[in-house]
């Protein structure tokens, strides 16, 4: 078991108000928003990165997540990122996805 922030938070040793959650997954506002709209989906399972997921069934109920959310927030024709960061680029050591937006139309890197 790590003691990472998200798992911390997982396990209610750090108050968190949730978006989302159910047994796998966890949803809240990112705690230095960029953007309106900026979302951590968070595998509560500690993986600590998209390098040692492994877990297909996982991954594809993240995706329909995101999906719901982009929906939810009315951002799939307003623009939004997805945004996966590793190696020196993540800063929290367990898997997370940024959703953020509305970022406009053909938003460069
Ligand atoms: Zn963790």
């Amino acid at each position: 078991m790590s003691d990472s922030i998200f798992c911390k938070i997982r396990d209610r040793e750090i108050p968190k108000e949730f978006i989302f959650e159910d047994e796998d997954i966890m949803v809240f506002p990112d705690i230095s928003p960029i953007k309106p709209v900026h979302l951590l989906v968070i595998p509560k399972e500690h993986i600590p990165t998209i390098m040692e997921l492994e877990n297909s069934a996982l991954m594809e109920k993240i995706h329909k997540l995101l999906k719901d959310m982009v929906k939810k927030h009315e951002l799939d024709d307003k623009g939004f990122r997805i945004v996966i960061n590793g190696g020196g680029a993540q800063a929290i050591d367990h898997l997370h996805f940024h959703l953020t937006g509305p970022w406009g139309h053909a938003a460069d890197m």
